[in-house]
């Protein structure tokens, strides 16, 4: 029986990039070795690491005032870098609290320097986004945001509706997934085994007039060292960027960012249908108008019937389902490289479970 996954991260790759990657394996063009036992400083390596980049670059539209940089420590990582590099004295970090990872991010910047909370949708345990209706300050060193809500299922619709002269963005589960205007951000980061590759490289997108020098600061902590460095400071996890340069070269494939847009807002429809039109059987976590178009948060209103429900669906092959702890219920992620077909799958189980179990 074919398995499917919707699992939160790490999780499935395209098809097309595993089988590459295999044939790939123990020969990466005719040298005899898998690349990830080249040479970093090697020019087999370094043409990866410079097309990785530029696809970056390319399918996003990334402008010359900004780098790409390729990071390890993952998204959790850059909740601490990013106040040590940008949280200059007098100055105070802004955070927007959507969810379990921006309250996470919050919380690091607070041990680092001066930090608030401006905007939060903590009062709806996260369901809704909350009011954008926060107005810069000079004294804000940043205003941080998360794209999307992993745990609780939420999405900001529109990613250029922000307005800030620093604006910083957790993209980690959202980034490819669709379209957005790059000048607007100062700082964009996202750990990769969601919708880049497997885990081990983090991407950051920095405006290169934030690079400044900081002799205080340990040097792999520094944006600007990496910057200097072209993301060879020290020895980057070279199979990771291989894998992530072959997704990259498959969203190309797809159609790019904005079909791939088309995709994703579809198979959402797919899923959220069967919700809404299950007469409350199944309960969708978010509110309609803040439901993300990555991870589906849905609940039924029998604990029983949700153990239920884990089992059958993986006895029909399905896997991956189960919510985060502090939702309960269940999550589908359906991030870039999860098909069509599998999101029918999926709502064709609901509906045969609601047939069996509903009344
Ligand atoms: C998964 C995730 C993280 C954590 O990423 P790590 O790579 O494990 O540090 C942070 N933010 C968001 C939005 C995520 O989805």
């Amino acid at each position: 029986m074919e398995r499917i996954y919707f699992q939160a991260g790490p999780t499935t790759l395209p098809k097309e990039v595993m089988n590459r990657a295999k044939s790939e394996w123990d020969d990466f063009k005719e040298t005899g070795l898998n690349i990830m036992e080249h040479s970093h400083r090697g020019t087999t390596y370094e043409e990866i690491h410079e097309q990785a980049k530029t696809l970056m670059r390319k399918l996003l539209d990334i402008p010359q005032t900004h780098d790409v940089l390729f990071l390890q420590g993952g998204a959790s990582l850059q909740f601490a870098m990013l106040p040590m590099n940008l949280l200059s004295p007098g100055k105070t970090a802004k955070y927007v609290l959507t969810g379990s990872w921006s309250e996470k991010a919050f919380k690091e910047a607070a041990k680092i320097g001066p930090s608030e909370a401006v905007v939060s949708g903590k009062d709806t345990k996260y369901r809704t986004l909350p009011e954008m209706n926060y107005e810069p300050s000079d004294q804000d060193a940043y205003l941080h945001i998360t794209s999307n809500n992993t745990i609780f299922g939420t999405q900001w619709p529109d990613l250029d509706a922000f307005s800030h002269p620093n604006l910083v963005a957790d993209m980690s589960s959202d980034i490819m997934s669709k379209p957005f205007n790059v000048s607007n951000y100062a700082l964009i980061y996202a750990g990769a085994q969601k919708n880049l590759g497997p885990a081990g490289v983090t991407a950051v997108i920095i405006r290169k007039d934030l690079l400044k020098e900081n002799e205080s600061l340990p040097s792999i902590l520094s944006y600007q060292v990496h910057a200097k460095n072209r993301s060879l400071y020290n020895t980057p996890p070279v199979y990771s960027i291989y894998l992530l340069n072959l997704v990259l070269q498959w969203i190309e494939e797809q159609g790019g960012v904005k079909e791939l847009e088309v995709k994703n807002k579809k198979k959402a429809e797919i899923i959220y249908n069967a919700i809404d039109s299950s007469d409350g059987f199944y309960k969708g976590y978010a509110t309609p108008e803040s439901r993300s178009h990555m991870n589906i948060t849905f609940t039924l209103s029998d604990p029983e019937l949700e153990k239920r429900f884990i089992k059958e669906s993986e006895e029909s092959g399905i896997f991956g389902l189960k919510g985060h702890r502090s939702v309960g219920g269940f999550r589908a992620s359906i991030y870039n490289a999860v098909p069509e077909k599998s999101c029918q799958k999926l709502a064709e189980f609901m509906l045969h479970f609601q047939g069996k179990y509903g009344k």
